[in-house]
């Protein structure tokens, strides 16, 4: 929708564009055949002169035949040529002439030419704007539809669409960070550090993945399941990963937007979490640490204003999201 109405407006942008071209054309033109015109005229004056003083010097006879036979001026100068009545000054006076007179009905010609490709294209103009008034009343209509339904929620992320390319690399990612995870509590160990991750229901098992206020909670809205909360908050909001985990998937989702799915492995436990609606993602995959950058807040998606759209799955993540849990508890 904004895109085709972006299209309509960069077309319209351009066909005005060209209007203004041909009429700067025009009155050039315009311009250059008033200069041939007054040459022309100048020239016929002079020539004038020069047949009048032809005929007082004696040619009269000749000169009559002439006159009399003569449908116009320019007829008349071809047959005083014709005749050989006159010098080859005037001679090549008379081709200058000629050639004016050509050049001034091909300036015209193209003047009208000109004009009719401007007429055409008023109406291309006329056109474009009546397609992109009804694109814009469309989206209007549109968004008053969409607005009446969503006025209380910030974002619809009921379906996933990638669900099934989510699930193969899932199985693969929780076998990754499985080891990921057993190799980080191998060091921790040998280290003698306590592990920071030490409870996996106490607060604290992650962290709040971006600034801001919860807009949302989890739970049933507008018969949907909300599987999930929603943190909004304006300007340049960094996203990071709630714990230390794999990414799944990084994608673009038309309901979830710009996403990440992260598996986890906390003490043994599988735990999945998602961030959604981001502006922009800067982790495609991998592992990642807890409090790692992985994409900016943003409102890309099913979504209705910034904010950052995140689950908690205690377990993989599945498309009915039977796992979603609400994540505060353990921030
Ligand atoms: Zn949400």
């Amino acid at each position: 929708m904004d895109q085709s109405t972006a299209d309509t407006e960069s077309k319209i942008s351009k066909k005005e564009t060209e209007i203004h071209n041909t009429k700067d054309q025009v009155e050039q033109l315009k311009k250059e055949i008033e200069v041939v015109q007054k040459r022309i005229d100048k020239r016929d004056k002079l020539l004038k002169d020069r047949i009048n003083s032809m005929y007082q010097s004696g040619g009269a006879v000749q000169y009559l035949e002439v006159v009399l036979g003569s449908k116009n001026f320019g007829d008349f100068l071809d047959r005083v040529v014709a005749l050989n009545l006159i010098a080859d000054q005037d001679r090549q006076l008379l081709e200058e002439q000629k050639k004016d007179k050509e050049l001034l009905e091909d300036k015209k010609k193209t003047v009208e030419d000109k004009l009719a490709a401007l007429e055409d294209k008023m109406k291309e103009l006329k056109d474009l704007k009546k397609q992109l008034d009804a694109q814009k009343k469309e989206k209007t209509r549109l968004m008053a539809s969409l607005k009446k339904k969503h006025s209380k929620i910030e974002d619809d992320v009921e379906k996933y669409e990638n669900a099934a390319e989510l699930l193969n690399s899932q199985e693969q990612a929780i076998k990754e960070e499985k080891a990921r995870a057993k190799q980080a509590s191998e060091q921790q160990s040998t280290s003698g550090s306590a592990g920071k991750n030490a409870s996996n229901t106490g607060s604290g098992m992650i962290m709040k993945p971006a600034a801001g206020v919860f807009t949302s909670g989890i739970g049933s809205r507008w018969n949907k399941f909300h599987a999930g909360v929603d943190i909004a908050q304006a300007g340049k909001v960094p996203i990071y990963a709630a714990a230390d985990g794999t990414v799944i998937r990084s994608d673009y989702s038309s309901s979830y937007g710009n996403v990440i799915f992260v598996t986890h492995n906390i003490n043994g436990q599988t735990w999945t979490t998602v961030y959604a609606h981001m502006r922009e993602r800067v982790v495609q995959g991998g592992s990642v640490k807890r409090g790692q950058l992985i994409g900016y807040m943003g409102n890309t998606g099913h979504s209705f204003g910034q904010h950052l759209h995140f689950e908690l799955h205690k377990g993989p993540w599945n498309a009915s999201k039977s796992n979603a849990v609400d994540p505060r508890p353990y921030m």
